[in-house]
């Protein structure tokens, strides 16, 4: 057990953000060249964690290369510009571009036996702030390796919306808000129906370009997907679904008052139907009604009053803060390695580079 949370890594530095604008494959390249140590460090990682999960995985790195080939036609075909992304992250990062496709495919090829990004999402609306903006906040929990690698992304696509996101290594950006008013929040479920198709981390890169709010809900459960997460999805009008996905089915809520909250559990009856091993998931349950209670004790919410909900310690590795980093199994290991949120409304995010317990957040804004 980590005796205190002082323990955990301290950056003096905010998070470094890059500027990227063009078409899909440049926008990739210049992520790529920006951050090359980080992207080609979550590569390496990703293999250590096969190599040390073998015994339970039976999958060496080669063998999730011809895995992952499997899942390409499905995202080349429904979402061909986030493959070029990828293709220009490669190029521009100088890493094996299957490598890349194996990174991001990973989840689905390793059966979920990776119960790691153990994140806590949560949104309030205009209702519920106390100046009237729309605001969402993220920790997203992930192995303690990658928390060097987190970056934030700056992009003007030619053909969609500008959008800001926070990413790490060589994924394709998901989480974050664009300049059409749509922010998104994503958190891991287990759901029993995998399949090949369309990756997750595909289809939760076309959400975080959507124009509109029924299109960002269609894009998060568009057909032949391969499995799903949860998509917190926000307009700055005020409007939050929270979007709980499998690979065969779906279900929404809505938050009818203003306050919207998730974890890595589902849920709707309907998709609890589906989870894989409910077991598994009662610290979900834990960090998802502490954060739950927090959210409604206020009504006049503040970029600094979800910034405290982020920091909560209650059930200790385990927590909202998470520091779980030293369990046995390399396949539960886990951390906070940023917290995030975003003033919608003032298209702005504010980011703890590692647990916000300890490290300070700064701003980005999107300009347009
Ligand atoms: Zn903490």
């Amino acid at each position: 057990m980590l005796k205190n949370p002082h323990e955990t890594p301290i950056h003096r530095e905010p998070v470094p953000m890059v500027k990227v604008a063009g078409s899909h494959f440049e926008i990739g390249r210049q992520i790529g060249e920006a951050f090359r140590e980080k992207v080609a460090h979550s590569v390496e990682n990703a293999k250590s964690l096969l190599a040390e999960a073998y015994e339970q995985l039976e999958l060496t790195w080669d063998g999730a290369k011809i895995q992952s080939r499997k899942y390409l036609p499905f995202a080349e075909e429904r979402f061909p510009q986030y493959v070029d992304e990828l293709r220009g992250m490669a190029e521009g990062a100088n890493v094996d571009y299957r490598d890349l496709v194996t990174l991001n495919i990973m989840e689905a090829i390793t059966t979920d036996a990776l119960h790691l990004t153990r994140c806590t999402s949560m949104a309030v609306n205009e209702t519920r702030t106390a100046d009237g903006h729309v605001l969402a906040a993220h920790n997203e929990d992930w192995v303690p390796e990658d928390e060097d690698d987190v970056y934030v992304v700056h992009a003007r696509p030619d053909d969609e919306p500008p959008f800001l996101a926070m990413n790490y290594g060589g994924l394709l950006p998901n989480v974050g808000f664009n300049a059409a008013g749509i922010a998104q929040l994503i958190d891991s479920v287990y759901p029993n129906d995998p399949r090949i198709g369309i990756p997750r981390l595909v289809v939760g890169r076309a959400v975080l370009a959507a124009p509109k709010l029924d299109v960002a809900i269609r894009r998060a459960i568009v057909p032949h997907r391969a499995a799903g997460y949860n998509h917190i999805i926000i307009h700055e009008s005020g409007e939050i679904y929270s979007v709980e996905v499998s690979a065969q089915q779906f279900d929404t809520l809505y938050a009818h008052d203003g306050y919207m909250v998730h974890t890595n559990h589902y849920l709707t009856p309907k998709m609890h139907e589906v989870e894989e091993d409910p077991d598994s998931l009662v610290a979900s349950r834990v960090r998802y009604h502490r954060a739950a209670r927090l959210l409604r004790q206020n009504s006049k919410h503040t970029i600094k009053s979800l910034q405290a909900i982020q920091k909560d310690h209650v059930n200790f590795t385990n927590s909202i803060c998470n520091h779980a980093v030293e369990r046995k199994d390399p396949l539960d290991r886990e951390k906070t390695i940023n917290a995030l949120v975003i003033d919608l409304t003032a298209r702005e995010m504010h980011i703890a580079w590692g647990n916000p317990c300890q490290n300070a957040y700064h701003t980005y804004h999107l300009d347009e």
